[in-house]
């Protein structure tokens, strides 16, 4: 494998000094546009899609466009810091491992997958219609780039959703699906003392809704509700007229968010009862990332190349949420953070372990040379039907 380490190190230290926060359109942007010019050199046709103003562009490369897809990657741009982070703390290696803002989650690993496909067997690359996509927004829901990702994911047979292994080298099966919202109560004002029973508290309706929505938590199932943060109320002797919390509601299987979503109705009933206005603003929505036909058969390539490699492969559920839960969601078997290794993502701390970037390199390119013996990719007559 003619993979040269050096050339990888310079350039994930050019793009992870980069300031590339979801809320910093430009920053993504150089990113994309770094990463599309080493997919333009490999004959990849790319294109930077404009996805409104308030996030950076999504890189689109394919080797096959107007195909269905054999191999969807899916990766991002954008990191949780804010601008000056990468001044700050610019990219360093120490030992064996490398640190600066996003270098694990996941300039390392988006920066892999252009490496993945530049050391794949020419002829595999040649059989093989790939997609991949860098979207600008995951880090805050992936609100802008999901519609592009759904539209991609119907037309492919695999997704490898290329975010971080866990420090032990973990990948991950399922994911919670998420519900965030932040919900504004609005009720009368009224001295506390003279005329209580003419106000209408916003807080005593929040406090109801949280103790109402906390009877759904069910640990076993995978069900969980935080009520995050609230607000409320001005000083001890108004009935207070605002209130507000933001909401985060997990669950695992997809049906269990019609109980959620049945209950908010009840709620908000009971609200306009005791005369309370309801405002209610969804901050993040994600469904599962489930096991669909087809995952476990994808695993076992992971887990038999492994063997051969001497390489430990497991696959884990996981509550945090990816962009694998929208290729799931219609149908496409996924593997999710088969990435670099390394941990505290989200952290100033956060590292890449330097020898997982050639493991990685090697296992994710047999992997993919296993599914193509086993003839796991599009038939013809897979092709015949989507074109
Ligand atoms: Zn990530």
């Amino acid at each position: 494998m003619g993979f040269d380490r050096n050339q990888y190190l310079r350039e994930l230290e050019t793009i992870v000094n980069i300031d590339s926060g979801s809320r910093n359109p430009a920053g993504t942007g150089k990113v994309a546009a770094f990463l599309e010019e080493k997919y333009r050199q490999q004959g990849f046709q790319t294109e930077l899609v404009s996805v409104g103003p308030e996030v950076g562009p999504v890189l689109v490369a394919t080797n096959a466009p107007d195909e269905p897809i054999d191999l969807l990657f899916i990766g991002h741009t954008d990191t949780v810091f804010l601008d000056g982070e990468a001044s700050r703390r610019p990219f360093t290696i120490k030992g064996e491992r490398l640190y600066g803002p996003g270098v694990y989650d996941m300039k390392g690993c988006s920066l892999l997958t252009a490496y993945l496909m530049e050391n794949l067997p020419a002829e595999l690359k040649r059989s093989l219609n790939i997609c991949v996509i860098h979207n600008p927004d995951e880090e805050i829901s992936s609100f802008y780039a999901r519609e592009g990702i759904i539209e991609k994911a119907k037309m492919a047979k695999f997704a490898f959703v290329m975010e971080p292994s866990a420090a032990d080298g973990s990948m991950i099966k399922e994911r919670k699906g998420i519900e965030k919202l932040k919900i504004h109560f609005k009720g009368r004002p009224s001295h506390a003392g003279d005329a209580p029973e003419e106000g209408r508290s916003a807080i005593n309706e929040l406090a109801y809704w949280i103790v109402q929505l906390n009877t759904l938590i069910d640990h076993d199932a995978g069900v969980s509700v935080n009520a995050g943060t609230i607000q409320g109320g001005t000083v001890p002797n108004v009935v207070p007229e605002h209130a507000q919390m933001e909401l985060d509601y997990r669950y695992s299987n997809p049906i269990d968010v019609t109980a959620f979503l049945d209950m908010l109705e009840d709620l908000q009933i009971h609200a306009a009862e005791k005369e309370i206005g309801i405002d209610i603003a969804v901050i993040g929505r994600r469904p599962p990332m489930v096991d669909v036909p087809g995952a476990k058969a994808l695993r076992s390539v992971f887990e038999d190349v492994g063997k051969q490699m001497d390489t430990v492969i497991s696959f884990k559920k996981s509550g945090g949420v990816s962009d694998a839960n929208f290729t799931t969601s219609v149908g496409v078997p996924t593997v999710c953070s088969i990435g670099l290794i390394g941990g505290a993502f989200h952290t100033d701390h956060e590292y890449v372990e330097l020898d997982s970037i050639f493991s990685r390199l090697e296992l994710l390119t047999a992997v993919i040379a296993e599914m193509s013996r086993r003839k796991m990719f599009c038939t013809s007559a897979d092709r015949l039907r989507v074109t």
